[in-house]
């Protein structure tokens, strides 16, 4: 690109054009050129360090995620953190060259759920005219150089975090809303996290911080138990070669945990919620799933347990994330073991689908 055009940006040092990742078909996504977004007046301009991968963005390559923008016209990518290139006129939270982090949902701001704060349950969900956007699910998101945000749902970045804690601080944000919806009052209580992965080992560390009693992290993979007990898990139990439930009872001196999170969504795993939370306790689902889901709801009555769900990393809680991270008290960078180039991003979630190579974060770096 010539320097004419560099400075024909909308700012100078922003180019006209980006490589993106773009949405094609179900599975069929290509890295080409798109238009850099120009930043409305409420918007930042981020040149993308680098963008996460998860299970949701599994669901969208395969087709089965509502409301994204046409095929053909689509960047997912909704855990990304970067650098302020630009902002928008209303804009002066933010100056170009500040490093920032995410929150996906921005709510419209006028419905009910928004006024109240619930934006992650925005009554207009998916509506862009009525300012409701989920980068990189209702909107274009960062699997690109560039990337657009609401002004409400970005964070600066502290000196001493990394990119790579930058990515995980988005996906903490879902235990900690999680967490906050049941109530967050943590400090003596025996936690089971179910579910090693990303979502699953930044709870394990905010319930650690909060200050549980003990914190029994389940899941049927070594490498990523293993690392769950490197950040902090009291006790690791292999559902594979141990019964769980049987495994948390005689942890807990036969009564059950107080709070069980399910962050695995395997479709087993509020069944063993069930059976592993003591009578008056919680169980808090943070996962989704891949369809309808058994599990014996008398029991739940009969137990007294309360059931929470939270979606997204709503209630100021990406706030609290950076906070803990910035105190050394949530280690994301550790949690990322595999990057790939933008142009790979198609390898990147071979990878992610496969599991190859015991993944817990995949990062695609553009
Ligand atoms: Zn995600
Ligand atoms: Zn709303």
């Amino acid at each position: 690109m010539s320097a004419a055009a560099e400075a024909a940006g909308p700012q100078p040092g922003v180019p006209e054009v980006m490589r993106a990742a773009v949405l094609f078909g179900p599975r069929d996504i290509r890295v080409v050129d798109r238009r850099v977004p120009l930043p409305g007046p409420d918007e930042v301009l981020v040149r993308v360090a680098m963008c996460g991968t998860c299970g949701t963005d599994l669901k969208i390559f395969d087709g089965h995620f509502p409301q994204t923008p046409p095929l053909g016209d689509y960047t997912p990518g909704h855990e990304w953190t970067g650098t302020v290139a630009a902002t928008g006129s209303g804009v002066d939270e933010f100056a170009p060259g500040d490093r920032v982090c995410i929150e996906a949902h921005s709510g419209c701001g006028r419905c009910d759920n928004c006024l109240v704060g619930r934006y992650t349950a925005c009554l207009n969900y998916g509506n862009r005219a009525k300012g409701h956007r989920a980068s990189g699910m209702t909107v274009d998101g960062g699997f690109a150089e560039y990337a657009v945000h609401h002004v409400n749902a970005l964070y600066p970045l502290p000196p001493r975090l990394s990119f790579e804690d930058g990515v995980l601080i988005t996906t903490a944000g879902t235990g900690l809303y999680g967490l906050d919806v049941a109530g967050g009052y943590i400090a003596g209580l025996d936690v089971v996290v179910f579910g090693p992965g990303p979502v699953g080992l930044t709870t394990v560390q905010a319930c650690q911080a909060l200050g549980a009693n003990q914190v029994i992290l389940v899941g049927t993979r070594p490498a990523p138990l293993e690392l769950g007990r490197r950040l902090g898990a009291d006790h690791v139990i292999n559902a594979r070669t141990a019964d769980p439930v049987r495994a948390v009872l005689d942890l807990t001196a036969g009564a059950g945990a107080d709070v069980a999170i399910e962050c695995s969504g395997g479709t087993e795993a509020p069944q063993q919620c069930t059976e592993v939370t003591k009578r008056g306790g919680k169980i808090v689902i943070v996962a989704f799933y891949p369809g309808q889901v058994t599990f014996d709801l008398g029991a739940v009555v009969r137990k007294d347990i309360s059931i929470h769900t939270s979606r997204g990393e709503g209630g100021n809680n990406v706030k609290r994330a950076v906070a803990l991270a910035a105190q050394g008290k949530l280690r994301g960078a550790e949690m990322v073991t595999h990057r790939f180039p933008l142009e790979d991003i198609t390898t990147a979630f071979r990878v992610v689908r496969e599991r190859d190579g015991n993944p817990v974060k995949v990062v695609v770096v553009p």
